[in-house]
């Protein structure tokens, strides 16, 4: 990685202004998922081995646009960063002026402190350069950690870069590292698993992988819009109408590298405990049907082209991975995936769905890199320039 990281600089004494991606789901006030907070820590407990004045942490959670919500507080997040990293966290309930300010002064030397929301200001997703330096004058220097945001410019991980030295955490550096490479230079064969509910968010991930694997395997509700543009009748199954050109086009151009689901599981509703049964590629959805997941022929064929491969990369679920009847597909994959990782693959998971689908199956630790950013990752593999990294300092 061509970026300055937080190795490169001197953080003794100083004010370090540290964007992290604490964006977590909740359950009322308690945090269902703390993956992204134990991602960010141990470059926490980096810049503390550091010898730094403060540690200053600020995060987005959710969509509050603008405004205060009691229900979006970062507060949640302070005693579970603390549990993990062994040291207080405090947390101010504003994230510029006052409020921020005095807890900042009141820290003892070398605290932490987690700022509130930083979208509780409509500055920060306009990236409101005055916001951005009421963010920055905060700290002395800037680390962005933030992998999950990277893709947008918002004040507090790209109007503050714009401010103060700004380098990467530990976290951002594993992310790029991972991501990039694999799509830069990586280990052959290669081979790409696209799934998800629908081709129109994935056509540029689609056009910028076909031109790097060997294979790339699609399932998920995105096959069944390619199915359609061959002329199959999916009936209930749910299929992009406005994609069916475009994906007419990817079938004409992708060649054999790209494949399709060989059977599929169909249901007669959109239910747990709809009657299911599976039919093969070239047979119609019955009336009143619809796909639902991936079939075992086509667990079997995957599973055949993924065994071997020194590279995987994966974004999006096989099938409606969260309802039981429907995951076997998903899960498999996940399973096969972990059994090439055992044998030397390097295996990346594309954060988003598929993440917590790896999560779900109890695999995600059996993979080589599971990715903090859904949006995010898909944009790098896209081979997108993310502003939340562009503005970092070069080496
Ligand atoms: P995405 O955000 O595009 O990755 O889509 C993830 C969603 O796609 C998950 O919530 C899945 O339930 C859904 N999905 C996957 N396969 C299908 C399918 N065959 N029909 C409907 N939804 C699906």
């Amino acid at each position: 990685m061509n970026k300055m990281t937080v190795r490169d600089v001197d953080l003794e004494g100083r004010r370090v202004l540290v964007r992290v991606d604490f964006n977590v789901p909740l359950d009322g006030a308690s945090i269902s998922d703390d993956t992204r907070i134990r991602a960010a820590a141990p470059t926490i407990a980096y810049i503390l081995s550091r010898q730094p004045r403060a540690v200053i942490l600020m995060s987005h959670l959710g969509r509050p646009k603008g405004e205060r919500k009691a229900e979006l507080s970062l507060a949640p997040a302070a005693p579970a960063l603390s549990a993990m990293i062994g040291e207080e966290v405090r947390f101010a309930p504003n994230c510029i002026g006052e409020e921020a300010w005095a807890a900042i002064a009141a820290l003892p030397e070398g605290g932490v402190i987690l700022l509130e929301n930083t979208r509780f200001h409509g500055g920060e997703t306009q990236n409101d350069p005055a916001f951005a330096r009421r963010l920055a004058e905060l700290g002395d220097i800037f680390i962005n950690d933030a992998f999950g945001a990277a893709h947008r410019a918002h004040a507090s991980n790209v109007g503050v870069a714009n401010v103060l030295t700004a380098v990467a955490g530990l976290l951002l550096e594993k992310e790029i590292d991972y991501l990039a490479t694999a799509l830069e230079e990586p280990q052959r064969p290669f081979v790409a698993i696209l799934g998800g509910a629908k081709v129109s968010g994935k056509i540029e991930v689609i056009g910028a992988l076909l031109g790097k694997v060997d294979h790339l395997l699609i399932g998920g509700g995105m096959a069944n819009t390619f199915f359609a543009a061959q002329g199959r009748d999916m009936a209930d199954s749910l299929v992009e109408a406005e994609a069916l050109e475009i994906a007419r086009d990817i079938l004409a151009s992708a060649g054999d590298k790209l494949r399709l689901p060989l059977d599929q599981r169909i249901a007669d509703a959109f239910e747990p405990n709809a009657n299911q049964r599976v039919i093969g590629a070239a047979d119609d959805v019955p009336a009143g049907w619809q796909s639902l997941d991936i079939g075992p022929a086509t667990i079997e064929a995957y599973g055949a082209a993924l065994r071997g491969a020194r590279t995987i990369v994966w974004n999006g679920p096989m099938g409606v991975f969260e309802m039981p009847a429907f995951a076997k597909g998903t899960f498999a994959l996940a399973k096969a995936l972990a059994t090439e990782t055992a044998n030397g693959a390097t295996t990346i998971i594309g954060g988003g769905d598929s993440a917590a689908a790896a999560e779900q199956a109890g695999l995600a630790d059996q993979m080589s890199h599971v990715s903090t950013g859904g949006g995010a990752s898909l944009e790098l593999l896209e081979g997108k320039a993310l502003p939340g990294i562009a503005v970092l300092a070069e080496r």
